[in-house]
């Protein structure tokens, strides 16, 4: 169980259908833009991409929902370090790990499921309505 944890949150393994994710070029699921390396599962489509000029995933892959809620996350969190309200992104993490009660090992998005980013969402959001309410404002325009 934890071997596969493991692979789940490396990209390799599908948390859905249990089966082992493929190499695939973003093309293949961004619709025939080129910008790197995605894993995707051959049975449900789910995908995760790669980090930068590499095939390491940067996460579990991910159905649409979880996709769509992981970027929101990303948005609302990275605000937070990106406009000052913390120290260092490193703080910020620190902060967050803390505020969901996880191991900072396990404080990352790309791993996260629909109910943890709903957490991450509702946290930061908060943060920053307190802490800056013109950001807050912008943020919630973007969205
Ligand atoms: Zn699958």
């Amino acid at each position: 169980m934890e071997k596969e944890l493991h692979l789940i949150n490396k990209g390799l393994q599908c948390p859905y259908c249990h089966c082992a994710t493929e190499l695939k070029d973003s093309a293949t699921v961004y619709k025939g833009r080129h910008y790197g390396m995605v894993r995707v599962c051959p049975q449900c489509g789910a995908y995760v991409n790669c980090y930068p000029g590499t095939d390491r995933a940067t996460g579990s892959v991910a159905d649409a929902e979880l996709r769509r809620l992981r970027h929101s996350a990303h948005l609302w969190f990275d605000a937070i370090w990106q406009n000052k309200l913390k120290r260092s992104r490193y703080n910020a993490y620190s902060w967050l790990s803390l505020r969901l009660r996880l191991n900072k090992d396990f404080t990352h998005i790309g791993m996260a499921d629909k109910e943890l980013c709903r957490r991450i969402i509702d946290i930061s959001r908060r943060y920053i309505s307190t802490h800056d309410p013109d950001l807050y404002r912008r943020l919630e325009e973007k969205i």
